[in-house]
């Protein structure tokens, strides 16, 4: 196979640890190949999507704020993509640009990898947060079947769209609800930014939680949030951000340079080793 090279883009797009994975497999591959972070600036998406077959790059990845106008952009784009009206991840068939969404696909093979029953009782997920990421979650646990899934956060008016968006068994509630919805819950995930360095901490109390439940961030720095330690204490299961990050890696790679990559130990150990060295800096 001929020289390839593949980018994340987005504004900023410093702080990516996409390179740092993609260039992983690609070095553990032997693959000759190469992936950049390329900051385009909102006024150039647009262009830069509209001209992308002549940019030298095979594929990319894309981050905040370019999810939907990637999606706007393409020729061609899968089921999840289509659904969200967002991509994140971006190759060239013929010439036309194809899409898909890998945050689903992320989120789910983490949380199976971490905790392979989580879906075996029949009770409630809550969803903390209505973004980007929050929206991707609750596709991916109506997928899943999960018979009552409870969207909480702050704007309720966020919540309330998804809850129109997805049925009727997705219930959107503020936050001074929170107590009364972990008491049924089996799953609580942290799709917010709250807990993440530079934000606000997430301050909930994980008590009304059933012993049983798994509690999943997917904030990633720090990779020990204050929920996960929290829970953990408590004995729940714990499920931190880091793996969706890169399950959501794999679907690209392999469009991109032909070969489905591993999310192994070493890979994360990569990754651990540099949010540490970050969160030391
Ligand atoms: P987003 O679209 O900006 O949504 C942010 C969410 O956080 C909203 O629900 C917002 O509530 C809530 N929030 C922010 N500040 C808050 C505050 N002070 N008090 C209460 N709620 C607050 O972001 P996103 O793209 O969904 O991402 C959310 C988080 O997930 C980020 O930390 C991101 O890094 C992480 N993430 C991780 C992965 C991974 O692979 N592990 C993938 C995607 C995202 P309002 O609606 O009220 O503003």
């Amino acid at each position: 196979m001929s020289f390839r090279r593949a980018c994340v883009i987005g504004h900023p797009v410093a702080h990516s640890r996409s390179p740092l994975i993609h260039k992983h497999w690609l070095n553990e591959l032997h693959i000759d190949g190469d992936y950049l972070r390329h900051d385009v600036p909102p006024d150039q998406i647009a262009a830069f999507l509209r001209n992308f077959s002549a940019s030298g790059f095979v594929g990319a990845n894309v981050t905040v704020p370019h999810k939907e106008a990637a999606f706007r952009a393409l020729n061609q784009a899968d089921p999840v993509a289509t659904h969200l009206k967002a991509a994140n991840t971006l190759w060239l068939e013929n010439g036309d640009l194809h899409g898909m969404n890998t945050d689903v696909y992320g989120f789910l093979a983490h949380l199976d990898e971490s905790a392979p029953d989580w879906n075996q009782r029949d009770n409630a997920a809550v969803v903390l947060g209505a973004g980007g990421a929050a929206r991707a979650i609750v596709y991916a646990l109506k997928e899943r079947g999960i018979p009552k899934i409870h969207v909480v956060n702050r704007t309720v008016p966020r919540a309330e769209a998804i809850a129109a968006e997805f049925g009727k068994n997705v219930v959107a509630s503020g936050w001074g609800d929170l107590p009364k919805r972990l008491r049924e819950a089996s799953l609580l995930v942290n799709a917010t930014s709250l807990g993440m360095t530079g934000q606000p901490p997430l301050e909930i109390d994980v008590k009304p939680l059933p012993s049983t439940a798994t509690v999943y961030d997917i904030v990633y720095v720090p990779l020990e949030t204050a929920l996960l330690a929290a829970a953990r204490k408590r004995g729940l299961r714990t499920v931190d951000g880091l793996g969706m990050l890169l399950h959501q890696a794999v679907p690209g790679f392999e469009k991109w340079f032909g070969v489905r990559p591993q999310v192994s130990g070493t890979l994360r150990a990569v990754l651990l080793q540099d949010l540490g060295a970050k969160a030391r800096a």
